[in-house]
């Protein structure tokens, strides 16, 4: 509960919102008469993300919309992550990849090759995905037989 004096709502709220709390209950002479509460979403401003609910139940309401908030920012992060990897299936496109997001690749497994293309891109190796593509390829850098593939990046 913020209870600091001499300050207003609105910069109450603009504190809370820069500092990462996700969910907003703001509870006004008005809601207390009518046994209600306003949360607002962080991810979703505005009129859009927030809600008045009954202080009956708040608990069960509370815990819903941040399970809510958790798949929300979850589903973006995730669409981002796909909008912004190319499977890039030969080096002038990974290259291009790694200058804008990350590139999936397959790697023959030998550090020379990872180290090559950190020299040569900035790009480092991120992961090697546990859920692999079935079969093998040939290796981004070196062409040799390679078994997985990793995802590459620059790191900022
Ligand atoms: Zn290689």
């Amino acid at each position: 509960m913020d209870e600091r004096e001499g300050m207003s709502p609105g910069f109450k709220f603009n504190d809370w919102e820069m500092r990462g709390v996700p969910l907003r209950m703001e509870l006004g002479p008005k809601d207390v008469a009518k046994g209600s509460v306003v949360l607002a979403r962080r991810d979703r401003p505005g009129k859009e993300g927030k809600a008045f609910v009954p202080q009956q139940g708040i608990a069960a309401a509370v815990a819903q919309r941040l399970e809510e908030i958790q798949q929300a920012l979850y589903a973006r992060a995730l669409a981002f992550r796909k909008a912004n990897t190319v499977d890039a299936a030969e080096y002038g496109e990974f290259k291009a990849a790694v200058e804008k997001g990350f590139a999936l690749s397959w790697w023959c497994g030998a550090s020379d090759c990872e180290a090559k293309i950190k020299e040569e891109t900035k790009a480092t190796m991120r992961c090697i995905p546990l859920d692999q593509p079935p079969g093998s390829g040939k290796c981004i850098y070196c062409g040799q037989p390679a078994k997985e593939k990793a995802i590459f990046a620059k790191a900022y």
